[in-house]
């Protein structure tokens, strides 16, 4: 009972000496998050627009239907996101979009500070989710 009683205060105590601490002083210290982390999306560029060809798989496989894309095509006949939106206060950040993309234009980044004041702007338009870092 004893040894388990000072087994468990040593762990406790070695948490407190620095360098042994789990958490960060956020948002002074921010963590970096891993290569998988599903953050922010973005829309990845080609030749100054998107690369998005408005296919339509996202917005169908998306579990949240989260995703609005309305197409339309160039004077060369190609298809491109007149309108590309995703409304983050219903994406439950799956990652299904990505992997669904058969052009890989659109990706997650590493982006978790997403707080806001307003409803409005948590809805990312095409050239929001453009210009995500
Ligand atoms: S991460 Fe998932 S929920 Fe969010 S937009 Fe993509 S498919 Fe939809
Ligand atoms: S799956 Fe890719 S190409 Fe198709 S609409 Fe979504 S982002 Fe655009």
């Amino acid at each position: 009972m004893i040894k388990e009683l000072i087994q468990g205060l040593s762990i406790t105590f070695k948490h407190l000496l620095p360098g042994h601490s789990t958490t960060v002083q956020y948002p002074k210290v921010k963590l970096q998050p891993s290569d998988r982390f599903r953050g922010l999306h973005r829309l990845v560029p080609s030749h100054d627009r998107a690369k998005c060809v408005a296919c339509y798989l996202c917005p169908t496989v998306c579990p949240a239907k989260c995703i609005t894309v309305e197409s339309a095509e160039n004077e060369k006949g190609e298809k491109y996101p007149r309108v590309y939106q995703i409304d983050l206060l219903r994406c439950i950040f799956c990652g299904y979009c990505v992997e669904a993309c058969p052009v890989e234009a659109i990706e997650m980044t590493g982006n978790y500070e997403l707080a806001n004041y307003h409803r409005d702007d948590f809805v990312f338009d095409k050239q929001r989710l453009l210009n995500t870092k």
